[in-house]
Parts: C-alpha cells; sequence; structure tokens
C-alpha cells in the first residue's frame, strides 16, 4: 500500500514539474546578416543544441565579455522557416484538442519579427511564417478527424496602438476603436466587436492576412513606421464538435508580432514618439510581469496593466500554453538591446537568475 502512495506522490511531483517546464517556452532566433546593410561583426558566439547560446561584446575584454544563457531551443542565423516551424507543430495541433495557446515574437525592431510569424513581403510557400503554416496545418488536421469531429474555424486580426484595439480586417480600414471584455470567456473570446471570419482554406487565410497586413501599412504611412511600435494579434478560434458524443470543444491560437522592444531615448522622444514608447514599455513589460507571475505560479497574476494582457488573459495560464520567440540581431551596434532582450527572455522563461548561470 504505502509503496503504491510514494508511488503515486512521486508521480504528481513529476506531473507538475512537467507542466511547470511545459507552460512557457523560449525560443531563440537569430536573423542572418542582411547583405547590403554593412553589418559584419557577430555578437553570438556560442549556439548548443540544447538552447546553449552565448554572447560576446566585442569591446570588452576579460570576464564581462561573455555571457551565457540557456533557452529551450536556439534557431541560429542559418535556420529554415521549415525548421522553426517543425519544433512549433505540436502546440499547433493541441489547439484541435482543445487548448489555448499564445505564440510571441519578442525582440527589437528588426530583428525578424515578422519573418517568424508571416514571412517576408509576398512570401512564397517555402518562406512562409508560423501564421500560415499554423492555418494549414489546422486545415489539414481538422480534414484527417473529419469522421469523428467537425471543426469550424476563424480567424480575428486586431492591432493595438498606444493602448487601442483597432480590427485589421475590416476591408473599409475604418479605424473603431474596440472594448476588450477583462473577464474569461469561456470561449476566450476577448475583443466580441472585431470581425470574425470563418476560413477553410489556406487562400481564405492569405487574402485576409494580406488585408490586415495593408490596414497595418495604412497606419505606418500616416505615423511613420508604426508597426514597429505596435503589437499585431491574429486570433484564431477553433470549434469542434465530437460527432459521436455530441460533445463540444473550444481551442484558441493568438499569434502575436509585438512592437519593437527598444528602448527610446528618453531626452530626445517627445510629443507622439515619447507617448509610443511610453505605452509600449507600459505593454511589454505588463506581458513580462504575467508569464514571470504564471511561470512561478503566484497566486495573482497582473493581466489588467495593459490591453495585450488582458486580451491575452484567458490564453495566458490555467491550461494555456505559450510559446515566446526572441529575435536577435546579431550584429555589434545592436549588443546592447541584444542583451536587454535577452534578460528578458531569461525572466519569462521562468529560469532561476543567478549569478552561477549569468557569466562564466
Ligand atoms: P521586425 O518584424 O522584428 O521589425 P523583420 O521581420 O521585418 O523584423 O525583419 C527585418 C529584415 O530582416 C527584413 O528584411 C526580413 O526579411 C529580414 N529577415 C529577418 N529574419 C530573417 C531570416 N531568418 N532570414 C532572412 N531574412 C530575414
Amino acid at each position: 500500500g504505502d509503496y503504491h502512495i510514494v508511488l503515486a506522490e512521486n508521480r504528481r511531483m513529476f506531473n507538475e514539474l512537467q507542466e511547470l517546464k511545459g507552460n512557457i517556452r523560449v525560443y531563440c532566433r537569430i536573423r542572418p546578416f542582411l547583405p547590403g546593410h554593412g553589418e559584419k561583426h557577430t555578437t553570438v558566439e556560442y549556439i548548443g543544441e540544447h538552447g546553449e547560446l552565448a554572447v560576446v561584446n566585442p569591446s570588452k575584454q576579460g570576464k564581462d565579455r561573455r555571457r551565457n544563457f540557456k533557452f529551450n531551443k536556439v534557431f541560429g542565423p542559418d535556420s529554415t522557416q521549415a525548421e522553426v516551424y517543425s519544433d512549433t507543430q505540436p502546440l499547433i495541433r493541441s489547439v484541435l484538442d482543445g487548448y489555448s495557446v499564445c505564440i510571441f515574437a519578442y525582440g527589437q525592431t528588426g530583428s525578424g519579427k515578422t519573418y517568424t510569424m508571416t514571412g517576408p513581403n509576398g512570401a512564397s510557400e517555402e518562406d512562409w511564417g508560423v501564421n500560415y503554416r499554423a492555418l494549414n496545418d489546422l486545415f489539414s488536421i481538422s480534414q484527417n478527424r473529419r469522421d469523428s469531429l467537425i471543426y469550424e474555424i476563424q480567424v480575428q486580426m486586431v492591432e493595438i496602438y498606444n493602448e487601442q484595439v483597432r480590427d485589421l480586417l475590416l476591408s473599409d480600414g475604418s479605424q473603431k476603436k474596440l472594448g476588450i471584455i477583462s473577464t474569461v470567456q469561456p470561449n476566450g473570446l476577448a475583443v466580441p466587436d472585431a470581425s470574425m471570419h470563418p476560413v477553410t482554406s489556406t487562400s481564405d487565410v492569405l487574402e485576409l492576412i494580406d488585408v490586415g497586413l495593408k490596414n497595418r501599412a495604412v497606419g505606418a504611412t500616416a505615423m511613420n513606421e508604426r508597426s514597429s511600435r505596435s503589437h499585431s494579434v491574429v486570433s484564431i478560434h477553433v470549434r469542434g464538435k465530437d460527432l459521436h458524443s455530441g460533445a463540444a470543444l473550444h481551442g484558441n491560437l493568438h499569434l502575436v508580432d509585438l512592437a519593437g522592444s527598444e528602448r527610446v531615448d528618453r531626452s530626445e522622444a517627445t510629443g507622439d514618439r515619447l507617448r509610443e514608447a511610453q505605452h509600449i514599455n507600459k505593454s511589454l513589460s505588463a506581458l513580462g510581469d504575467v508569464i514571470f507571475a504564471l511561470a512561478q505560479k503566484n497566486s495573482h497574476v497582473p493581466y489588467r496593466n495593459s490591453k495585450l494582457t488582458q486580451l491575452l488573459q484567458s490564453s495566458l495560464g490555467g491550461q494555456a500554453k505559450t510559446l515566446m520567440f526572441v529575435q536577435l540581431n546579431p550584429d555589434v551596434s545592436s549588443y546592447s538591446e541584444t542583451i536587454s532582450t535577452l534578460k528578458f527572455a531569461e525572466r519569462v522563461s521562468g529560469v532561476e537568475l543567478g549569478a552561477a548561470r549569468s557569466s562564466k
């Protein structure tokens, strides 16, 4: 008898540990040098097979020169979109089993966030980012299950700019501000007034995301690269019905291209720039606080501190699964942004920060 109790207890602890480990995944991706950008000296000294990363500050000598980090995975500059996606795919599949999944791209402007999430402008299939590949998978898996389950897949896409939420999928490009429901909804729908678009094929999705990107760009010409100062959120809502039992399930997938994380020089920024910078700082640190609280299993999770975390409330924490792509520009000129990005990543990954790990 006792023996079994001990076994059960061990199993419970093991499961808890697994869950803790599995809650927040952090994948680091380093973009390649781009032709014609004058970049040539890399800060990335070492990439290990198990998520190890070492960056160096070339202008320093001695023991402070090198810093070591460890994440769930590190993708080097030569990694392909397909490789990156293959490690993301299990999360996507779980959406069809009724899970909520959030995938973020975090990093300074120009570090490859949009590349990872969407792909380059006018991408061919090979260059597709996570968005298109995820939806493609959702379609093909739901097709495979059609003898036992019927799925409905719908898409919303919004932008959060200066703490205001805007629908990116209105074909008239109208700018109506949207409200967020601040309590957790069973169906995970946090922005009920954003337009909902049923999708059944990849071409539906390509068309929709194209509208969204164009609407995002409209703001950009008016506000000067606004897209790097706003968050865009593609929300995929999946409803499944079991044909035999009649049981229903809801799954959600949020794909979030975050605003650029670069610090704005306070002494130079004024007016709109300063206001944008303050909003971005606030929402990125609110996001960090929420993920950190979840990773630490804190009883209070501060969702209310930003529109972004309110919007994602029912998809962060609880049974939800979170993945953050931490994007890096390898050039030495980005060294200090790279370090602050990696520190943010280290904090949200729930790994203890400590002298033993920080440098050797
Ligand atoms: P961000 O969204 O972080 O501002 P982008 O995704 O727009 O950055 O990337 C900046 C530039 O670098 C773009 O021209 C993009 O096509 C290119 N780029 C980013 N990541 C890669 C990559 N892994 N391979 C090739 N080009 C990339």
